[in-house]
């Protein structure tokens, strides 16, 4: 995650003790896609990708994964899915976890949150709610497949906030909805929610399949109304704005900062400096609904192992050995750049196994030649084994 509210617009946040400070928890944060199951049907959805099995774990399976990651002292489980509100046993696990000492959040579509349940999580120390918004009314709806689902969302997210739930709104840009940034924006301040993050589209599942991909044009007109709304809106109470899934979003800012002469250049390019980029597979993994664990969720279709068939410990140090290293996997183009220090890449997987495996530049990568420094112009900030 970049943290676009602390880099340009300098505005510190609790959830950056997981990034840029040296307390940060020492263990990773899991995304938990509890179940496939969903009440929605979206255009642009990474779990439906064909690989993930149907072997969903049960109560017992499921908490025997809770234990394990909390005695791995895993920093946040995030319960995704699918639709983690579709899964029957939810509460329960979400108590056994507050039980055991996990912090629990969640990310949800939001259209099954109604009073009861809303207080019922807060009841079980959920301490987030991460609620997906495609854009206006009219594009929300399409995207789900359901008309209406925008409305009942929205109720979703006042049921949060009475009950005194933290909701943010997670917003994944895509060629259909990237000028809508401003929208949410604006239906942010308007629910007096203070945290908005924005997933760059990946092209898996759905979204491979519908040709959601942004064009490199597509991608720098959102990041720059993102720069732009951020700064705007800040001072309505919006402060927590954050891009997932890029870490090109990093330079991008910094030569924004750059351009404006703004005093911010040298603290963001420390911090990003000391967060160094890329953590999937290292600070970030995935679980699905079988126990198969993944560097992160966007990598479906490559399992690092069974935590029901295999200690979580051995499958965490096995992936740190395989991913500490990126500069190994990466693409000349990254190689080469400037930056890679601070971003480390943007490895998407698109073999089948390990194998085949193709890390690619995209559709990750947006920035031009000049702002990489692929000339090779000396530069203090390089990564020294990228020098080649
Ligand atoms: S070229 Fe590679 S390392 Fe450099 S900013 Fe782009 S994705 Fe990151």
């Amino acid at each position: 995650m970049i943290n676009i509210s602390r880099l340009y617009c300098g505005l510190e946040s609790s959830s950056d003790r997981f990034r840029y400070q040296s307390d940060s928890p020492p263990g990773p944060i899991i995304v938990y896609n509890c179940t496939n199951k969903c009440n929605q049907n979206c255009l642009h959805c990474y779990s439906k990708t064909g690989f993930i099995s149907d072997n969903e774990l049960d109560t017992a399976r499921a908490k025997g994964l809770l234990k394990q990651l909390a005695d791995n002292k895993c920093a946040v489980v995030l319960f995704s899915g699918g639709e983690p509100l579709k899964r029957d046993d939810l509460f329960e696990l979400l108590d056994y976890s507050r039980q055991i000492g996990l912090q629990a959040v969640i990310s949800t579509n939001g259209s099954l949150i109604d009073e009861s349940v809303a207080k019922k999580l807060v009841g079980l120390g959920v301490s987030y709610a991460g609620i997906s918004i495609d854009g206006t009314e009219e594009t929300h709806d399409k995207f789900r497949g359901n008309k209406g689902c925008f409305v009942s969302t929205i109720d979703g997210i006042k049921f949060c906030k009475a009950a005194g739930l933290k909701v943010g709104l997670r917003f994944t840009i895509t060629n259909h909805n990237y000028t809508q940034i401003r929208d949410i924006f604006s239906l942010a301040a308007s629910l007096n929610i203070p945290r908005i993050c924005f997933y760059h589209i990946i092209s898996v599942g759905q979204a491979a399949k519908n040709n959601l991909k942004c064009s490199i044009d597509q991608t720098r007109r959102a990041l720059n109304d993102i720069l732009d709304c951020a700064k705007e809106y800040a001072s309505r109470g919006i402060t927590e704005v954050l891009t997932v899934g890029n870490h090109a979003d990093g330079p991008f800012v910094l030569n924004r900062l750059k351009q404006e002469n703004s005093p911010l250049y040298e603290k963001s390019l420390n911090l990003l400096q000391k967060f160094g980029g890329n953590k999937i597979g290292v600070k970030l993994f995935d679980i699905d609904p079988a126990g198969n664990a993944h560097p992160d969720q966007f990598w479906q279709n490559f399992s690092l192992g069974n935590a029901t068939k295999q200690n979580i410990e051995d499958i965490f140090k096995n992936s740190i050995n395989l991913f500490k290293d990126k500069i190994s996997f990466a693409p000349d183009r990254c190689k080469k750049c400037h930056w890679f220090a601070l971003c480390g890449s943007n490895m998407r997987f698109t073999g089948q196994n390990y194998q085949s495996a193709n890390w690619i530049l995209e559709p990750g990568c947006y920035l031009k030649d000049e702002e990489i420094f692929i000339s090779g112009k000396s530069n203090e900030y390089a990564c020294q084994d990228a020098k080649t």
